[in-house]
Parts: C-alpha cells; structure tokens; sequence
C-alpha cells in the first residue's frame, strides 16, 4: 500500500482526485487530505508518505513555500505539484523548489495522474540512492568525510552565529594496522563496520558520527560542551572495548580505540582549529597509553 498525502485547501478538488484514485488499474494507493499548509507541513514531515500532491494555492501561503520549508527540515518525500492555471513560470518555480513533476488541475486524467505518481515515486527512489552514495561510506553506513565537513562547517556557523557551544570528537581504533596484518583485510573490515555501529550507539540522534579515514572516526556533537563531550568520547569507547568483535571464521578479537576531544568556542577556532585541537588531543590519548579519551586545554582568556 502506498500511501500518499493530498494538501490543498479545496475540498471538491481533493474528492476528484480521490474519484480518479479509483479508477486507476493499478497499484494500491491510501489517501490523506490535509486542508492546510501547517496541518499539511505538519504531516508531510513525519516521513510516513511515500508521495505528496501538493496544491499550490493554500490560503496565504502558497505550496512553493511549503516545499522549501518542509526540505529545509530534511524532508525527502517526492512531491507532485498542482496548480489550477497552465503557467510555464510556476512550472519551473516548483521544478526549482523540489517537486519531481507537475500537474495542471484541470488536465488531469487517471491515467496522467497514475503515471505521474509512479515516475515522482521511482525518481525519489533514484535520488535517494544517489544521495545516499554520495553522504555516506559504503562500508560502515555512516557520513563519509565529505559530508562530515560540509556539516561540521554549517555547525560551525551555527554555534558562531546562537552562542551555543560545539564539540568535536575524532576515535581512533588502537593498533588497527595489526588486525589487518595478523587477520587480513576482511577480518579488518568486520571489525570496523561493528566498531562503527557501537560507536553510533553511543551518541545523541541529534549528533551525527562519520568515517573519515581508515578506522578514524569524528562525532559532531551540537549544543555541547567539553565536559559532556568527554563523556561522550569515554561512551563510545567503553561501547567499542565492551566485548571482543567478531571477525568472522570464528575469530574473536579485542578491540579498544582512543579518542580526542575539542570544543567551540573556549577550545579553538573556526572548524579547521575545532579539528585541529582534537586531533592532538588524540595524539596525546595514544601517547599516554591508548584505550582513553582526552580533551584539548582550554584556551588562555577564555571562560
Ligand atoms: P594507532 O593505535 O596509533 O592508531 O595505530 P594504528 O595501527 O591503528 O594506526 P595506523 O594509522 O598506522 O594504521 C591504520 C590502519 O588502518 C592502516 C590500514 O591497514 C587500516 N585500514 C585503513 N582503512 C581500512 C579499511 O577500509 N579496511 C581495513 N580492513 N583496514 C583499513
Ligand atoms: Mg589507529
Ligand atoms: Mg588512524
């Protein structure tokens, strides 16, 4: 079952929609109406849709709007656009905005209406893919480095811009190459994809956890300070040291990791000196002995 969202604020459209959803020949569709943009946003945003027709007209604010304001809170439910006048102008607006396809009220068929559902819900499916191959790291399914410095870097807006603070904590496995040496690269593999997984338990939802090299691994830890970061940290790798990891054959290894931890705005500057402050926090880790979590110094003059 398919289930798709209608918002527009008339109701004798949203009954002609549902009278052609009747007609269609195939696929099992259930239908929701909401009647305003905020019950609409409201409903689009908690992801159980797996399409939205969207009107454009909706009391003051228009379905444009509502496009934009429901992508910018993460928001990737494929949307197909309907307007009651033929205009190539907002055709394109929505085109720009987001939604996958158009439709002109009035021009509606069964048929047109099916077909347009089907090609919004394959094309999101595509996108989704294509935007999960480039945010995410094949291996472990966590953010790969790209994604993690596009988002460390807006974060870092953000605690410049509100005054809260932003904590940077980069894990390392501990003596990693020797896995691979003694075990080969597939043992090597396993134990990073379950060290990733106990590492992204230990953290927040609001948090977000990358790969970002080999067996390092940096947690983005918003409206935090050093010392929850440090808990944090002393989580995530209490969490990897928990139980030997499973490498496959049978085999059974002991894992630990070492962590360092920085924070905006008392312990460095910019993004770049966030990371920089915590990878040496992670050299000292590794220095006094592995298995620990440190945090960077606070800077002179700070409170
Ligand atoms: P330290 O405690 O100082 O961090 O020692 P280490 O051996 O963990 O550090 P080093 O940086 O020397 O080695 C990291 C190793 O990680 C090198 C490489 O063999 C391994 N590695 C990097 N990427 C992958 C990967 O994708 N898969 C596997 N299996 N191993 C990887
Ligand atoms: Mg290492
Ligand atoms: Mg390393």
């Amino acid at each position: 079952m398919t289930r798709v969202l209608v918002i527009d604020d008339d109701r004798l459209q949203y009954r002609l929609l549902q009278q052609h959803f009747r007609n269609f020949r195939r696929g099992s569709y259930e239908l929701d109406w909401s009647e305003t943009y905020e019950d609409g946003l409201a409903r689009l945003l908690t992801g159980a849709y797996a399409v939205c027709l969207l009107d454009y007209r909706l009391g003051q604010r228009d379905g444009l709007q509502l496009i934009q304001e429901a992508a910018a809170s993460g928001c990737r439910t494929p949307i197909v656009f309907l307007t009651a006048e033929s205009s190539d102008n907002i055709d394109i607006q929505a085109m720009e905005a987001g939604a996958l396809d158009y439709l002109v009220k009035g021009e509606i068929s069964p048929h047109s209406l099916e077909r347009s559902l089907r090609y919004a819900l394959k094309l999101g499916d595509t996108l989704e893919a294509l935007r999960r191959l480039a945010t995410r790291d094949e291996l472990t399914g966590l953010l790969n480095r790209r994604e993690y410095e596009r988002i460390l870097a807006e974060e870092e807006e953000r605690s410049v811009r509100f005054g809260h603070p932003l904590a940077l904590v980069i894990v390392d496995l501990d003596r990693f190459k020797s896995v691979n040496d003694l075990h080969g690269h597939s043992a090597g593999d396993a134990v990073l994809k379950e060290a990733a997984r106990r590492i992204a338990g230990a953290i927040r939802t609001v948090d977000r956890v990358a790969r970002i090299g080999g067996e390092e691994f940096a947690l983005i830890l918003v409206q935090t300070d050093r010392a929850s970061a440090l808990e944090v940290a002393r989580r995530a790798i209490a969490a990897v040291a928990s139980e030997a990891i499973a490498a496959g054959g049978g085999l059974s290894l002991p894992v630990t990791a070492s962590a360092g931890v920085a924070e905006l705005p008392s312990g460095a500057q910019g993004a770049a000196g966030l990371f920089a402050a915590a990878d040496k926090a992670l050299y000292a880790a590794k220095a006094g002995g592995r298995n620990r979590a440190v945090s960077a110094p606070q800077a002179r003059g700070t409170p």
